[in-house]
């Protein structure tokens, strides 16, 4: 038979699934022996069960009746008796922690009667009373359903009322309970008790719930457990208290306990910023015992899960209480920190480090950060929650933040604090500022864990959402819509748009000079995925600077050096003149022109890249991307028309355009069709490549490069263009009386060339996966217009977890290319391969390249550290 319901005692942090996390962890802390009040942990299975059929599966509400006996014996109360009686807490826990993303409710087990019983025994009939209004305006919104603004305009949570007031506010609950479901609040403790379970239990589907799995990845199907457990009280007077701790600082992943504690408060309090709270110093002033205490345990925790741990706790009458720990979230800056000193402290080895740590999470810390300007001042300052630089328009509420993100603004959303509501506005925003709450608040907590830029606990903000403006204190009135800029490395933040620079990881890991721990720590990682990692790591590079960048972040070669880039700017008209030309010797003079620019073009990348191999691709796009407008020019050439003053060139350069032009270009005149139809074009990039390696070869540097043909679906294609080229090749070898090694090979971007890859391998000396266009043509979307609208209606809809054009499909443009590498080596064992698609720098894919046997992925040179890092993940 199936048990719903684990007493703490039975369980230990290994339980995640069955116990939630929160579960696993009390009963590892219970089985540690640190304090933590009783109590037992009905299972994510009974929830799936609930969830399922609708209803209590059979058996639990008599599991829980067992459980509730063995708690009331061991706290010598009865749930909700009326002259001492005991009350607890009905907690969520998922498997994976989402925080403030589903229900608690607390005091369970208050009533009429008992509040009176507790009032007696507690000798504090104030802290009775206030237990009561919280369990009638937790249950009232989180049970029933009510909204919680019936009770939150009766009273704000920051008030502090006497006996009278509270018992007011009692009343004026109760009746509000009943107008809104048309019964009483029940009474009766033990059927309280079930309605919570249940409705924690339901909070699973609630829908903010639903938007942070989605956003976090989470499967939808988990469920929640339940924790009951014996209340302790922060509420009670002044020698009472709680708060949240981490034991290191989960911003910056700087050493040393960090905590936030306000006396006289239970529950949420600390987190919803209500008041503002206390350090963990100010707590040794006050209770110097159970701080040290407190300290112990922290030191013990992170022993004990070798990891920065996050900590709740409650004082109650000056004894400590632990509620919960989990492994902390930390900020992508704080988890690279973290992990490098913690293998310095002996902790863990530099293989669990770097697995710890995912290349996402180094991505982030290579975005930029406003530069320093000694004479900028700050408007106001707060606390740095999460790091990164923000430059938006304000934003008051999180509805306002969706609809302007929409629209393409990039927002700040600016909240008194936030809550679980805020989560879509918080998501939309591209930093957030909260003028309440420390770096345990709710914004803080989830702009984290989401990797958003965030400031929190700024005083000097007074908000008024009803004027949509906010004052800074002392200071300028800011209009909703005005922009600011928001340092969450350093809490300021600034009026106007602040210029943003290289980030300090960035410039340290490019060898540059640094002195940051986070940069140190990350370049010290980085240095061991490069011991551990199989695959190469090369990048996608067009220009001489982006080649020094990429080589200067560990690229080992360019895969993907695009020529196309070089036919715009005031080349431009060279092109055109190369299209429009109706005779060959007008072609020949356009070409003519362009060898030597495309020429120096390569001879500075080899030089760059000395050594290393440089994947050249041919000219890949449809010519007409290189003229004007077919409308634009159609209205240009009538208007000069009507004026006289057409000259030629106008009406050639049209029939060209109109020539060209195509309804579906990129599955047009593209690519080696290109080389195919265009006389002499291929051939005059051949040249120029094969001349600049000359010219490098006589300067005594080593060039090594490639050639490379896009868009082959056959090897006929291949192996007409492979004439053409090793033609031109052999040419410039006789004329220079050098021998030129340049492999010619060929992308494999059609469904149709990686079921070949056997057959086009035999024309081939290497072979580079374009996953870009191998996802569009395998999907038939156009990864032009696809990326706005209609994937986020596939996301929205489950029809793809993520982005096929940012992670590679697996199932589907995956097993294309396990078919291409697998034909291809059965064709030429041996056959070098790599990938340069966007998806070469994605970490999830990267494990998939790797598996499949790739050589190498190549991507853009800021991505070249993350592909590093996780190709040595993968090997891990
Ligand atoms: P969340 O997952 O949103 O953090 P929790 O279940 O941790 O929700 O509970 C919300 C708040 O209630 C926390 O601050 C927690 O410390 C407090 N709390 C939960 N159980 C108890 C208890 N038994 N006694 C006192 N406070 C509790
Ligand atoms: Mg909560
Ligand atoms: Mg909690």
């Amino acid at each position: 038979m199936t048990t719903y319901v684990r007493d703490f005692s039975q369980g230990n942090k290994d339980q995640k699934d069955l116990l939630g996390g929160k579960g696993a962890n009390l009963a590892e802390m219970t089985n540690l022996g640190l304090p933590v009040p009783p109590g037992f942990t009905i299972t994510t299975e009974a929830c799936r069960a609930f969830l399922v059929a609708g209803h209590e599966p059979d058996g639990l509400d008599g599991e829980v009746d067992r459980h509730l006996r063995g708690l009331e014996d061991r706290m010598g109360r009865r749930l909700g008796d009326p002259d001492d009686p005991l009350l607890v807490s009905v907690r969520s826990g998922a498997k994976f922690s989402m925080p403030g993303m589903m229900e608690t409710v607390l005091d369970v087990g208050l009533n009429d009667a008992s509040v009176v019983g507790l009032a007696r025994q507690s000798g504090d009939a104030r802290f009775a009373a206030d237990s009561y209004r919280r369990l009638l305006q937790m249950f009232g919104t989180t049970v029933l359903g009510i909204d919680g603004a019936a009770f939150s305009d009766r009273m704000d949570a920051g008030d502090l009322l006497d006996v009278d007031e509270l018992r007011d506010v009692i009343a004026d609950f109760k009746e509000t309970i009943r107008t809104h479901t048309g019964a009483d609040f029940p009474q009766d403790p033990r059927e309280q008790l079930r309605q919570a379970i249940r409705a924690v239990f339901a909070s699973w589907h609630t829908p903010r719930a639903t938007l942070y799995r989605r956003h976090e990845q989470i499967p939808d199907d988990l469920g929640t457990a339940v924790n009951v457990q014996a209340m302790v009280f922060g509420n009670r007077g002044t020698a009472s208290g709680s708060g949240v701790c981490f034991t290191r600082d989960p911003a910056t992943g700087a050493p040393g306990a960090y905590g936030d504690y306000l006396p006289d408060a239970q529950g949420e309090d600390v987190v919803a910023g209500i008041r503002n709270t206390l350090a963990l110093t100010d707590l040794a002033a006050l209770h110097p015992a159970c701080h040290a205490q407190l300290l112990a345990a922290m030191a013990r925790l992170e022993r004990h899960y070798r990891d920065l741990c996050d900590i709740e706790f409650t004082i109650e009458d000056g004894r400590l209480w632990l509620l919960q720990t989990r492994i902390g979230k930390r900020t992508p800056e704080a988890a690279v920190r973290v992990a490098a000193d913690l293998v310095d402290e002996g902790l863990i080895d530099l293989d669990e480090a770097l697995g710890r740590v995912g290349g996402q999470q180094l991505a982030a810390l290579m975005f930029p950060r406003f530069l320093p300007d000694p004479d900028r001042v700050a408007a106001a300052r707060g606390m740095s929650a999460s790091p990164g630089a923000a430059v938006g328009r304000a934003v008051l509420d999180s509805a306002t933040a969706v609809e302007w993100a929409a629209r393409g603004e990039d927002v700040v959303l600016v909240r008194k604090e936030t809550t679980p509501d805020d989560l879509p506005g918080m998501v939309a925003a591209r930093g957030i500022l909260t003028s309440r709450g420390g770096k345990t608040s709710h914004a803080a907590v989830v702009a984290r864990g989401m990797g958003r830029t965030c400031v929190c606990g700024a005083d000097a903000i007074e908000i008024d959402v009803d004027a949509r403006c906010f004052r800074v204190r002392g200071g300028p009135v800011v209009q909703e819509g005005d922009v600011i800029s928001v340092d969450g490395g350093t809490g300021e933040v600034f009026l106007g748009s602040v210029a943003v620079g290289e980030s300090l990881v960035a410039r340290g890991l490019a060898g540059g000079p640094v002195d940051d721990p986070t940069a140190r720590a990350a370049a010290r990682l980085l240095g061991h995925a490069d011991t551990r990692r199989r695959l190469a790591v090369r990048a996608n590079a067009d220009t001489p600077d982006d080649a020094r960048l990429a080589r200067a972040l560990g690229a080992q070669g360019i895969g993907l050096c695009r020529t196309e880039h070089m036919f715009l700017g005031e080349r431009r008209a060279l092109v055109e003149a190369l299209i429009v030309a109706s005779e060959a010797s007008d072609r020949d003079a356009a070409l003519a022109r362009l060898l030597p620019l495309q020429r120096q073009d390569f001879t500075e990348i080899l030089a760059a890249m000395d050594g290393l191999p440089v994947t050249v691709r041919l000219i890949d796009p449809p010519l007409h991307e290189f003229l004007p407008d077919l409308t634009d020019l159609s209205v240009q050439v009538a208007l000069e028309d009507e004026r006289h003053v057409a000259d030629e060139r106008g009406h050639l350069l049209l029939a060209a355009v109109r020539r060209l032009h195509e309804t579906n270009p990129m599955l047009g005149l593209r690519g080696v069709r290109l080389g195919i139809v265009v006389p002499g074009l291929f051939a005059m990039q051949a040249r120029a490549l094969a001349e600049a390696t000359a010219d490098r070869v006589a300067a005594g540097g080593d060039p090594r490069p490639e050639l490379m043909v896009p868009l082959v679906a056959t090897e006929r294609e291949l192996l007409l263009v492979r004439e053409q080229l090793e033609q031109v090749i052999g040419d410039v070898e006789r004329e220079r009386g050098v021998r030129l090694s340049i492999p010619i090979g060929t992308m494999i971007e059609l469904p149709r060339a990686a079921v070949t890859a056997d057959r086009i391998a035999l024309a081939a000396d290497f072979f580079s996966f374009g996953t870009n266009d191998l996802t569009q043509t395998t999907w038939g979307f156009s990864r032009d217009d696809v990326e706005s609208e209609f994937v986020q209606d596939y996301l929205d809809q489950g029809v793809v977890a993520t982005s096929p054009f940012e992670s590679i499909d697996v199932d589907g443009v995956g097993e294309l290319v396990r078919t291409g590498v697998r034909l291809g080596r059965q064709a030429r064992p041996g056959l070098h391969m790599g990938v340069c698609g966007e998806h070469g720098g994605d970490p999830q894919s990267i494990h998939f390249f790797d598996d499949v046997g790739l050589d190498y992925v190549s991507c853009s040179p800021y991505r070249v550290p993350v592909a590093r890092w996780e190709a040595g993940r993968s090997a891990l």
